[in-house]
């Protein structure tokens, strides 16, 4: 049992990103505990204990076979009132359920409230409790270094460094999702024909002046406010990034064209309307592009930064759609067959 249980240990520590270390928790759980069901839930926002996501969640297929159904793909689900109370009073709950006991488990990152973890009818709780809490505390040591190094330490928005992961994540889930919608009624595969995902490069205008008149720390103050902002206009399922310096990215999760400009243009007013400490006004200037499942990373990012760069020649406090460009004959688009530039 001992030396089963170090390589549980060492399996889940090999994680190299949070995504795969939720997963590899649920897992290592799952072979350990006797129990129909194990459900990671992640908060979308740290202080709205009402929707939660559910990242990984592992069951018994029934009861008389030995499978497993895995669900990894991120799901909302509205919280129930014991999910409610393990988060808002960190609170380890049990009750019984079916055959056995069911244990919610809050999780910590750091000395935030990150999630909680449900285990469903386990058949001896009392013999692998000190097990579960070791564990979860071994994932939450483990967590809060992860997620220090995927985050930028003055917004706390996630790095340049996980952009490639994330984006290829993302891109296998809209896979997915066609897959599954292949034989869905017309109107999704037509909605879903309609939408995309779309990366967003943000540039701040003038950024320089605010640090030469105002000095740096206003200007990480302004870049601070800014990620806010960032914060509270998009959606939990949108990605946002510092990729260093006064830059920005974020990816859109899956919409119209229609809707991405318009949640983009509404963010260039909330910003040029917005007053900042000191330097009072400034604007952003953003370009972007859409995602398909075929494309690389640096392509993705290149055309929007082609975009980007054409609203910083032509005015600044602007939004410019690099295929809306093409269109008009203002920027030459990508050969077909282009070799992708690696640096
Ligand atoms: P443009 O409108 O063309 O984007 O002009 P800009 O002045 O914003 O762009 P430029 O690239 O010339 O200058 C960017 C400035 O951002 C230079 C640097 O002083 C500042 N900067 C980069 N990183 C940080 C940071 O972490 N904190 C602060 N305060 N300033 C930063
Ligand atoms: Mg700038
Ligand atoms: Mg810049």
């Amino acid at each position: 049992m001992k030396e089963h249980l170090l390589d549980a240990i060492t399996n889940m520590t090999a994680s190299q990103d949070i995504d795969s270390l939720e997963c590899s928790l649920v897992l290592t759980l799952f072979e350990l505990i006797d129990c129909q069901r194990i459900s990671l839930y992640k908060l979308l926002e740290s202080d709205d204990f009402q929707q939660l996501e559910q990242v990984a969640s592992l069951q018994k297929d029934d009861e008389a076979s030995s499978g497993t159904l895995w669900q990894q793909n991120s799901q909302l689900i509205n919280s129930d009132s014991p999910l409610q109370q393990a988060l808002m009073n960190r609170d380890v709950i049990k009750y019984p359920q079916a055959d056995g006991q069911t244990i919610l488990m809050p999780i910590l990152c750091g000395d935030n409230i990150y999630g909680v973890m449900k285990i469903e009818q386990i058949k001896s709780l009392e013999s692998v409790k000190h097990l579960i809490t070791s564990f979860i505390k071994i994932y939450q040591n483990y967590l809060t270094i992860l997620n220090e190094s995927e985050r930028d330490k003055l917004t706390g928005l996630f790095n340049r460094r996980t952009f490639d992961k994330k984006l290829n994540r993302l891109l296998l889930q809209q896979s997915q999702q066609r897959l599954e919608i292949a034989n869905a009624p017309d109107e999704r595969r037509e909605l879903q024909a309609q939408s995309s995902a779309w990366l967003v490069m943000v540039d701040i205008d003038h950024f320089k002046r605010v640090n030469d008149e105002f000095g740096h720390i206003c200007g990480d103050e302004v870049l601070l406010i800014l990620s806010q902002l960032m914060r509270k206009r998009f959606r939990s399922g949108d990605l946002l990034f510092r990729f260093g310096g006064e830059e920005f990215v974020i990816i859109l999760e899956p919409t119209n064209a229609h809707f991405a400009q318009k949640v983009l243009q509404d963010f260039l007013q909330i910003i040029s309307q917005h007053r900042f400490p000191l330097i009072n006004h400034m604007t952003i200037s953003m370009g972007y592009t859409t995602i398909t499942e075929e494309d690389y990373p640096e392509t993705v990012l290149d055309l929007a930064d082609k975009a980007l760069y054409y609203a910083k020649e032509n005015g600044r406090n602007r939004l410019d759609r690099f295929e809306d460009l093409v269109a008009a004959g203002l920027l030459i688009p990508p050969a077909s067959g282009d070799a992708v530039e690696l640096f």
